[in-house]
Formats: structure tokens, C-alpha cells, sequence
């Protein structure tokens, strides 16, 4: 019989699902084994109240893509987790909050203002910004979704089954999981579905696989100031890399093309504070000049060691 599949996007740039249709002719196969129910905004034409109609754990896994940042995605959350068995936080935006969790440095009163006030290209001489309730022409009542004070990861609204990290998940690791999810072969309720390995484990540049002690860095570089060199290790050419402490089920995707691992595969399972721990393993291989030059040549560390996980960490934000 097949599975009852249900695929929401919250907060989110809809990546992760076309990382799904990125499988091809292996989705063809897996879709002979699933039934989709619920696929939400992007794909298919479902109201909500066809969801909110459907009878309790009758969807066997729904995936979540993207955090949440508005109360519909929090209520559309809370009936998704209801009627299913199964809920996996899909891609590094639902399992810790992603890219779009940066903007918990800021306040929701400086989004708004930057936004409806200060671009370029905003002219907005009446001071509109958006209302949660208007009435229109004195009868039609409007509404629209509250923007929330901040920028949450899937699990602080509801309780996530599985996490999957990735920005998006790469096309062999989502082959993976489907065929896990196909099969019901999947781990321990409220783990990563993960190797397990780092993105150093898999990367050809590792200097422990070619037989190379790691030196200590005494310069740290930006990728805009050079092209590095194609097969050193980029760390130890003075590249930030969060390779050694991020899942590498993207096979190392980024280093194999000369661009340091940004982090966004997520934190090695067991790590709380993925910035926590980026700041220690790369803080740990830096000369005392070298974090002087980072802290000169970034200009927010905030931003740099929780670019994908800033609402999960410890911190969650700034208040
Ligand atoms: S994790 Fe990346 S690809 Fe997926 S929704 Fe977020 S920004 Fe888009
Ligand atoms: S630090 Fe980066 S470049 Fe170096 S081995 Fe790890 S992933 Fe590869
Ligand atoms: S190398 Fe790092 S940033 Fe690049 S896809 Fe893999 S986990 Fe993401």
C-alpha cells in the first residue's frame, strides 16, 4: 500500500523541494510507492481546510521545508503535526532556522522599518506597513498572517520525528532518505537522518587522508580576496571552512569546487550550539594574528559562525 505523503513549505525559498524533483527518474520510482495528500504552497492545488478535513495520523510522513516566521506557517504546522505519523524538519531552514534565521540579529521593529522605509527603491510616503486586520471600502474585513517576533526551527512549534540538514539536502543524500522512508528503515525518533560523517571525512583535500599533519594558520583569507589553491586544504590555507564540524552527506559538494564549506549540511549529531562549536574547532587552529584578522575581516561573527542555525543555537537571537 502505499505511504501517504503530505510536503509543506513554510518560511523557506522552496529549494529543498526541488531537491526532491532533482532525483528524477529514482522520484518516478519512489512515486509508485507514495500517495501524496498535501503538497502546499508550491505544487499542488490544496486548500488548508482540505488538511485541517483529513482524520488524525492519517498522513504516514510529512516534510517541512523552511522555518517559520509567520502564524499561519505556526497553524498550519500545528494541524500538519495532528494528522501525521511522521514529521520530518526537511533542510537546514526547518531543522535550525537557515539563512532566514539571521534576521534575529534585528528586531522585528527594524525589519519593518528597513523594509517599508529605508531601500532604495521604497517610496512609501504614507507610512504603509502591513496590518493583520483592514477594512475595506467600511465592510470587508482583510486579513493577514502576523509577522512573528522572530524566526523560529520547525521544533519550537511542534515536535519533529527526524531532521535532514542541507541548504538544500543534496540529490543523493534525499535518495537516501526516501528510500529509508520508503523502506521504514530510519533511525531513532529526534535524530538527523545522517552518515554521520563531517564534511572533512569526505573531502578530498583532508590532510589526515593524504598522510599531512594540519599546521596552525597564521593568515586568514576571504574568497574574494583569490582563487585558492585547488587542492590544500582550505582551512589550512587561511579559508574559514566549517567543514570539521558539519554533516557531509553533500559529499563535500562545496571544497570539491574551491569554495569553503559554509556549514549549512548542519552540526555533527551530539553538537547542541553548531556556532558554539564552529567558534572552538576553528578558534582552536588560528594563531593569536589570525583571530585578530578575522574579527577585522568579518564584520559580524554572529552572522559568520550561525549563518545557517542562529534561531536553534543557544543564543536563538539577540533578546
Ligand atoms: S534550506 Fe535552503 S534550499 Fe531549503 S528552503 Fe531553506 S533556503 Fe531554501
Ligand atoms: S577544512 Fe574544508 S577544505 Fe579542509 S579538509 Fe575540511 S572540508 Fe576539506
Ligand atoms: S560543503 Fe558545506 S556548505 Fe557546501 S553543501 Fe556541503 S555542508 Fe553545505
Amino acid at each position: 500500500m502505499a505511504l501517504k505523503f503530505a510536503f509543506y513549505l513554510a518560511a523557506g525559498c522552496a529549494g529543498c523541494e526541488m531537491a526532491l524533483v532533482d532525483l528524477a527518474d529514482r522520484l518516478v520510482d519512489a512515486l509508485e510507492h507514495l500517495e501524496v495528500v498535501f503538497w502546499a504552497p508550491t505544487v499542488a492545488d490544496v486548500k488548508y481546510k482540505d488538511l485541517e478535513k483529513m482524520p488524525d495520523k492519517s498522513i504516514d510522513v510529512a516534510l517541512v521545508d523552511g522555518a517559520v516566521r509567520l502564524s499561519e506557517q505556526e497553524h498550519i504546522l500545528k494541524i500538519l503535526r495532528q494528522k501525521s505519523k511522521i514529521l520530518v524538519a526537511f533542510g537546514i531552514c526547518a531543522s535550525m532556522g537557515g539563512i532566514a534565521g539571521l534576521a534575529n540579529v534585528h528586531t522585528k521593529e527594524e525589519i519593518f522599518e528597513t523594509v517599508y522605509f529605508k531601500t532604495y527603491s521604497t517610496d512609501n510616503p504614507e507610512g504603509v506597513v502591513p496590518q493583520t486586520k483592514c477594512v475595506v471600502d467600511g465592510k470587508y474585513e482583510l486579513t493577514l498572517p502576523e509577522f512573528l517576533e522572530k524566526v523560529k526551527p520547525v521544533c519550537e512549534v511542534v515536535e519533529v520525528d527526524y531532521f535532514v540538514g542541507g541548504c538544500p539536502p543534496h540529490h543523493e543524500h534525499v535518495a537516501k532518505i526516501v528510500e529509508a522512508i520508503v523502506s521504514g528503515n530510519l533511525p531513532p525518533k529526534g535524530s538527523w537522518i545522517t552518515d554521520g560523517k563531517s564534511v572533512c571525512d569526505v573531502c578530498p583535500r583532508n590532510p589526515a587522508s593524504k598522510g599531512e599533519k594540519r599546521e596552525f594558520v597564521r593568515e586568514v583569507k576571504r574568497t574574494i580576496e583569490g582563487v585558492p589553491d585547488e587542492e590544500k586544504c582550505l582551512l589550512q590555507q587561511g579559508y574559514v571552512c566549517f567543514g570539521p564540524i558539519t554533516q557531509g552527506d553533500c559529499g563535500a559538494s562545496c571544497p570539491k569546487v574551491n569554495i569553503p564549506c559554509r556549514g549549512c549540511g548542519g552540526p555533527l549529531p551530539g553538537v547542541k550550539d553548531f556556532g558554539a562549536r564552529a567558534i572552538s574547532a576553528i578558534g582552536s587552529v588560528l594563531s593569536e594574528e589570525a583571530v585578530d584578522q578575522l574579527i577585522e575581516k568579518y564584520g559580524n561573527l554572529t552572522k559568520l559562525f550561525y549563518r545557517y542555525s542562529l534561531p536553534a543555537s543557544l543564543l536563538g537571537g539577540r533578546r
